[in-house]
């Protein structure tokens, strides 16, 4: 007798094979058979005849840590009901551990208010413990933020590290990685991330590459000098024989959109000269964003404290506002999606808010960065849907949300409908581009288990995980906006998760079977 039987659905066993109509029966937590015809008996048996089933959907790139969802809201039901049975955290150069310093999470406040945080842990084996005294949802993965490392040492102050703290910070990431991390992530276009030379780099991504684990990257640059950062970080994956992602993946501004090609002709060509490099993206052409990267590189410089102190100085605010003026991006549209400080701006754009205040839209964001709090965020629609389609079908890529599990209540703020309806998003629009559903169903599950180091799971086979998703092709339906993003998505009736339904027949069953996983 199995504990799970699901009868007659088309299996994709999520490797790119054609699907084929077959029974797959679970006991526990594994799965124990795939055959055409099993009869053997289970206590829950599902009828899929004419339904699709997939191994559970893997977010290579998720911030369920930078909003501080792992602890307010482990049902991450906005990924759940997407099919999404694992994450993987602590990206862009943000996690939650190691804390050398009570200055190492500052990285992450540009997404989350920490006041009043509860944080008992230091390093990443403290971490990974407390993580697997709580429950959650999905399976939960973490890797190193390298500003977390880094800011454990160096604080707010921006400046190159010191030989011997180079040397400090290189022993505790494999310390970390030798405690279950996955890897290290880098947000080399935040603030205090940009001074980062190649080097330094350089010889983090030996200590990665060594290890056998993954070094995800956000790029310096992705807009003007998107070439250079693919460049650049390409140049660190071929001397370290890292294993590279390179994180969200996109061109911001249509100034900017005609450089694809040549990026992604140097992505091409280093992996066919042996670099194992791969990027992910979103199915969507707006960005969500925080406000202060718009200022100019040189404003930021020195952190949130330097670049307030900056802001109230007249004659550098009005360098910073003749910056503003004179570049292309098209201000009065950005939409404010949060803030920490009650502003009631959420969901008004900055061109309603330049209106009301009677100052110029780039004011307005200055006035915003100012009296928002550490975290304000605005969704941009600065991408093209043509670049996004071409990414979304191109053999190197993994779709993530590169967003984070929320539910229906956390409405304070605006949320990227990522979180709620990439998986359906992607799905559909892969069909009308011409890849084929196996193929899509690829970049999902055994592309990213693969790229991250998830062992079994990924695929449907014996012995694997059972994280599996049941789902109706022609009913598959994102429905989250930007302006109403709080909408879970239709089509997906069943996701398990070890082997537990944390969706059964379309409603969220409310267990919580996910494991913490290490490396
Ligand atoms: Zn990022």
């Amino acid at each position: 007798m199995y504990s799970l039987l699901i009868k007659q659905a088309k299996v994709i066993e999520g490797t790119g094979n054609p699907g084929k109509i077959m029974d797959v029966a679970v006991e526990g937590d594994k799965i124990v058979n795939v055959d055409k015809n099993i009869t053997v008996k289970a206590q829950t048996v599902i009828d899929a005849a004419g339904k699709i089933l997939t191994p559970g959907f893997i977010d290579i790139q998720n911030h369920s840590d930078s909003y501080w969802q792992i602890f307010d809201n482990p049902g991450f039901e906005s990924l759940i009901t997407q099919g999404f049975t694992s994450i993987l955290i602590g990206n862009c150069g943000g996690s939650l551990a190691p804390l050398l310093s009570s200055d190492a999470l500052l990285s992450i406040q540009k997404w989350h208010n920490l006041e009043g945080a509860n944080i008992n842990w230091q390093s990443f084996s403290e971490y990974i413990q407390e993580l697997s005294k709580k429950r959650f949802a999905c399976n939960v993965g973490s890797l190193v933020g390298y500003s977390t490392l880094r800011r454990g040492i160096v604080g707010d102050r921006i400046r190159s590290l010191e030989k011997d703290e180079l040397g400090a910070v290189k022993k505790i990431l494999e310390e970390s990685l030798e405690a279950g991390a996955f890897g290290l992530s880098s947000g080399l276009s935040y603030s205090h991330e940009i001074i980062i030379k190649e080097l330094e780099l350089f010889e983090l991504a030996k200590v990665v590459a060594r290890q056998g684990a993954l070094f995800s990257v956000h790029l310096r640059n992705e807009s003007s000098e998107i070439v250079e950062a693919v460049e650049e970080t390409l140049d660190i994956a071929k001397n370290s024989n890292v294993n590279l992602k390179i994180s969200h993946l996109k061109i911001r501004g249509e100034n900017n959109w005609q450089k694809l090609p040549e990026a992604l002709e140097l992505i091409s060509t280093a992996y066919h000269k042996g670099v194992n490099v791969h990027f992910d993206l979103y199915p969507y052409d707006t960005v969500w964003q925080v406000l202060y990267s718009y200022l100019p590189r040189w404003a930021t410089e020195g952190g949130r404290t330097v670049m307030l102190k900056h802001l109230s100085d007249p004659v550098y605010r009005n360098k910073i506002l003749l910056h503003l003026n004179n570049s292309d991006i098209h201000f009065p549209k950005l939409l404010i999606a949060s803030t920490s400080n009650k502003l009631n701006f959420i969901g008004k754009t900055l061109g309603q808010i330049a209106k009301n205040l009677e100052v110029s839209s780039e004011a307005a964001l200055l006035h915003l960065i100012q009296s928002g709090g550490s975290e304000v965020m605005v969704f941009d629609k600065n991408l093209d849907t043509e670049g996004v389609s071409q990414l979304l079908v191109h053999p190197l890529s993994l779709i993530a949300t590169d967003g984070a599990g929320f539910n229906l209540n956390g409405k304070t703020r605006l949320v990227h409908p990522r979180c709620f309806g990439t998986v359906p998003k992607f799905i559909n629009l892969a069909k009308n581009y011409g890849l084929s559903l196996e193929d899509a169903i690829k970049k999902i599950t055994s592309g990213p288990a693969k790229k991250a180091g998830f062992k079994n799971r990924g695929e449907i086979k014996v012995g694997n995980f059972a994280d599996l998703v049941i789902f109706d092709e022609n009913n598959l339906k994102d429905r989250a906006t930007y302006e109403n993003p709080y909408v879970f998505s239709d089509g997906i009736s069943h996701v398990f998760v070890n082997g537990k339904a944390v969706v059964s027949n379309s409603k969220i069953s409310g267990e919580l079977p996910g494991y913490v996983l290490k490396k």
